[in-house]
């Protein structure tokens, strides 16, 4: 009997939910499809390593990843002590406003105590302590070198019914039947093919390109280090400069080093052009702090960073379908909210699937409910990532958009450069801006009447200062 088979026949005897891709957004799909199904499975293309590890489906595992503080309570609400095991697991609790250092060219940003206290550890560990979870419920079942194929419906073509796999070690084909099946494939889902070979029209996409190029190594954190930060980050004072770089404390001593470079500028891969990279930052805080650092890593390199929104919340989907994760939002992962808008895609399809079997035993409706509440609750998270980048698309930015920058562009773009420079001298800004970063709070703060105020008091300081 093949693996599917057996499947098969364990998931015959009660509802049964299924995720394509065991990347966060898969992990924690699967975790809330436990609150609803009798089984579960997550079907992931990769041989997925009995250990901690990076694996080829998920790239972007060896570069740093940033937890926010929004992600970091949902996590902690889907898995009670998962911060505390991580910490147990060597990851460094950090306050993200008096344990990092931000500096812009010579400036710092204000520093003091915070709620944003979130671990600092690899995306490995992090992925690895959540599989390590849901490996101990014994309604869910990982069926790994198996990569879906496509989605199989009733005769009607109205409702998914399952999905045709691909044992990517024996080359065999097979079905498994769900009643749900979600997509959190990533950035590279096939969904819209899938639709399309079904005859259903495929999402329309918006995107917003800022041409951002990664570049990470990962070092030995030197044991007596004469430093105050746990993090350490040299911005780039956009839209004159490109160039940024992180330097973040990690498990197992020691430092992953992210250097950034937006339109196109980007890090070089080779050792001595890295490290000139990192000098030619505004500051030269981070290149000291690693130049002498012991590298324990190859120097891996990222680029397919643009935003891409696909609009399901536009279409009529088959029934029992959903998609979530990087599938819809793929984000610029500068601004580190990948993994925090993949929980938060988590809690609303558990909030969507309990409103539904609180008032019907099946799932007619659910799809379209689900992406139209998944599209409203990240719509401020791609608003974030979106109206910061397009301080880098040039005023007719045909490669990306195809249209001229209208006036919200150009006034967004004015009031982030006044907001950057009134940062630094106001903790009191500093502390909502993150509050913001961290999605315990919603963007709109930074235009409510304290915010404003304080911006606009700065710049009539300025007028004054110019006119004498
Ligand atoms: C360079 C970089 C840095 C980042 N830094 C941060 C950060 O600091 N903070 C943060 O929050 N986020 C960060 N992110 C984003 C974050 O990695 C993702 O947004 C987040 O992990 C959610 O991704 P996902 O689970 O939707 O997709 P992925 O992590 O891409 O997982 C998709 C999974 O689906 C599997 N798969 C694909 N197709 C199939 C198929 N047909 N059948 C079966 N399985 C399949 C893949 O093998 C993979 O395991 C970063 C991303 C990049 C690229």
């Amino acid at each position: 009997m093949s693996k599917f088979e057996k499947r098969q026949q364990a998931v015959s005897n009660g509802s049964h939910g299924l995720v394509i891709g065991s990347g966060i957004a898969g992990l924690l799909a699967a975790r809330v499809l436990l609150n609803h199904f009798a089984f579960v499975t997550v079907v992931e293309r990769d041989s997925l390593p009995g250990k901690l590890g990076a694996r080829s489906g998920v790239p972007q595992t060896v570069h740093s990843h940033g937890l926010l503080k929004r992600g970091n309570n949902i996590l902690e609400q889907l898995f009670p002590g998962l911060e505390a095991e991580l910490v147990g697991a060597g990851a460094i609790l950090t306050d993200q406003i008096s344990d990092t250092l931000t500096l812009i060219q010579g400036d710092a940003f204000p520093r003091c105590a915070s709620d944003l206290i979130v671990p600092s550890c690899s995306r490995s560990l992090l992925e690895w302590s959540i599989r390590s979870r849901l490996l101990k419920c014994d309604r869910l079942q990982f069926l790994d070198a198996t990569q879906v194929k496509k989605l199989l419906t009733d005769e009607t073509k109205s409702r998914i019914t399952g999905v045709q796999l691909l044992d990517r070690d024996t080359l065999q084909l097979g079905e498994l039947t769900a009643d749900l099946v979600v997509d959190a494939s990533g950035r590279q889902s096939h969904a819209p093919k899938w639709l399309e070979e079904l005859s259903y029209p495929t999402p329309a996409e918006t995107k917003v390109n800022a041409f951002l190029g990664y570049t990470t190594r990962w070092y030995d954190r030197p044991q007596h280090l004469d430093a105050d930060w746990k993090t350490l980050l040299v911005m780039s004072k956009s839209p004159r400069e490109s160039r940024s770089g992180v330097l973040a404390a990690m498990e197992g001593n020691r430092w992953v080093l992210s250097l950034y470079g937006f339109n196109r500028d980007y890090p070089p891969t080779d050792e001595e052009g890295f490290l000139e990279f990192a000098r030619s930052l505004s500051n030269l805080a981070l290149y000291k702090a690693v130049k002498d650092a012991k590298p324990v890593s190859p120097i891996y390199s990222f680029r397919n960073t643009e935003n891409r929104l696909r609009h399901y919340e536009k279409l009529k989907l088959p029934e029992g379908f959903a998609v979530m994760g990087d599938a819809v939002f793929a984000l610029n992962p500068f601004y580190g909210q990948g993994m925090t808008t993949a929980a938060i895609g988590a809690i609303e399809l558990d909030r969507c699937l309990d409103r539904q079997f609180r008032s019907r035993t099946d799932l007619t409706g659910l799809s379209d409910r689900f992406q139209q509440q998944l599209a409203q609750s990240l719509q401020a998270a791609w608003m974030m990532a979106t109206n910061r980048d397009r301080v880098w698309l040039s005023p007719v930015d045909a490669t990306t958009t195809g249209k001229k920058l209208n006036w919200i562009d150009r006034l967004s773009k004015q009031y982030w450069q006044e907001v950057e420079a009134l940062l630094k001298s106001s903790p009191e800004s500093y502390r909502s801006l993150m509050e913001i970063r961290h999605m315990v709070k919603t963007p709109t703060a930074m235009f409510n009447l304290k915010f404003a105020s304080n911006v606009a008091k700065q710049v009539w300081n300025r007028k004054i200062a110019n006119y004498k």
